[in-house]
């Protein structure tokens, strides 16, 4: 008999099983992937770490969770800067000087701001949807050419049907200064993420390809209580509907070049370009091998955005206002089951960074008494 069931081998399971384990207490780790480190999971090709589900930059403000994760890996230097391709036409990310100079031919931070100004008059009042929040942040131009396609074609859906909140992540700087995170601390875990995921699960029993939906009688009789961190409607067999998640699909290629387009990340942010972004994945680590070799080949995704299938990796959250009444009624089922504890991106049905994730396990372990 084990204390703890954890389903979900992420970075939420993985500290949290680390934490439980360090209490002295019992712990399985269930993951229905081959693999360990869920999203996070990096796989090493031709000397290159490849993320797998997608690009994954850790940043952060909060200092006792750079600490924490810090103690399992060495983490680079990387800073995010991607660039943006507007039918061929290249622009800086985030809204910096460096945009608002190529947009308009705007000099000075006062002339930037004066565009600006002019541009988000339009808006009148609180923004009540992202266009007009992205319209009241940056003016028409720089949403019609930067924001619109790109997140229609991330959402499927339209500006004017999404929530405000989900353009306020991105900074807007009258400096030239691309990184595009405000954090004071960010970088890649050298040697990849799944490098690190396995010091979190060092000493703890793990079974992989197993399905805890699929054989939950058996699995939660093996402990006295579980953390799980899948899809919270999954779990309750989608008993009062499906809560909507986007899924991407990667396509990567191994191409035998040694620079594909000279950054981590370009976002193509026309509505025609059926790929949201190219990551190139070399650049995360600077193009090097763990002995400072330069690497002759480079490998490249492609990301598309879908509407998520039953069957589909779940990956975003929508979390519009329809979602978020569902959510809150899988909430109280949740409740009724306190040998149960729903954790992480999926299982709180919420647009968690990987820093809020570890900040979410560790509030978990101090509400379990673990630490
Ligand atoms: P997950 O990593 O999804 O882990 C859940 C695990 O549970 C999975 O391994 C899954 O297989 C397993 N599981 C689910 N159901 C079952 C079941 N029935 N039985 C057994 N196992 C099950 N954050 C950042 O901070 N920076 C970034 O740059 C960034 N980029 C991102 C890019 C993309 C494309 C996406 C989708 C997310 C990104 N994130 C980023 C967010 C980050 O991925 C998450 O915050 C974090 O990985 C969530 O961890 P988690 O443990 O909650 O979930
Ligand atoms: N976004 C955009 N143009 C870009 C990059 C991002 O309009 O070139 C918008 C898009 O709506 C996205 C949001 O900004 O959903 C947040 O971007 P971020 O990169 O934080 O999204 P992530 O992929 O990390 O969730």
């Amino acid at each position: 008999m084990y204390d703890y069931l954890v389903v979900g081998s992420g970075l939420f399971g993985a500290v949290f099983a680390h934490e439980a384990k360090r209490a002295g207490k019992s712990v399985l780790v269930v993951d229905k992937r081959p693999h360990i480190a869920g999203n996070v999971y990096t796989e090493k090709i031709e000397g290159i770490n490849v993320h797998k589900y997608g690009a994954h930059i850790f940043h952060t403000n909060n200092r006792q969770v750079w600490e924490y994760i810090t103690q399992f890996a060495e983490f680079n230097r990387f800073t995010n800067s991607p660039v943006a391709n507007y039918k061929g036409e290249l622009f800086s990310l985030p809204f910096n000087m460096y945009t608002f100079n190529k947009m308009w031919g705007v000099v000075t931070p006062e002339e930037a701001l004066a565009k600006i100004e002019e541009q988000r008059r339009e808006i009148g009042g609180q923004p009540r949807n992202l266009e007009e929040q992205a319209i009241s942040l940056v003016g028409r131009d720089i949403y019609e050419k930067l924001i619109k396609g790109y997140t229609e074609k991330q959402w499927g859906r339209d500006c004017r049907e999404l929530p405000a909140f989900i353009i306020k992540r991105l900074p807007v700087r009258l400096t030239f200064d691309n990184n595009y995170f405000n954090a004071l601390y960010q970088g890649i875990p050298v040697g990849g993420y799944t490098k690190l995921v396995a010091n979190l699960l060092e000493g703890i029993e793990v079974r992989l390809n197993t399905d805890y939906l699929a054989d939950k009688a058996a699995l939660e009789a093996l402990a006295d209580k579980v953390v799980y961190t899948g899809p919270i409607d999954a779990y309750f067999d989608y008993q009062l509907g499906t809560l909507e998640y986007r899924s991407v699909r990667f396509e990567n290629e191994l191409l035998d070049m040694p620079n594909y387009q000279g950054n981590a990340a370009v976002n193509y942010t026309d509505r025609e370009t059926p790929w949201t972004r190219i990551i190139e994945h070399k650049w995360f680590e600077f193009g090097k091998d763990e002995a400072g070799n330069d690497l002759p080949k480079t490998i490249i995704s492609r990301e598309y955005s879908s509407e998520w299938q039953p069957g589909d990796e779940p990956y975003y959250p929508v979390n519009d206002e329809q979602n978020g009444r569902l959510y809150a009624q899988y909430k109280k089922l949740a409740e009724a089951e306190p040998e149960v504890i729903f954790g992480g991106r999926l299982g709180e049905y919420k647009y968690y960074d990987m820093d809020q994730v570890i900040a979410a396990a560790l509030r978990c372990c101090a509400e379990e008494k673990l630490l």
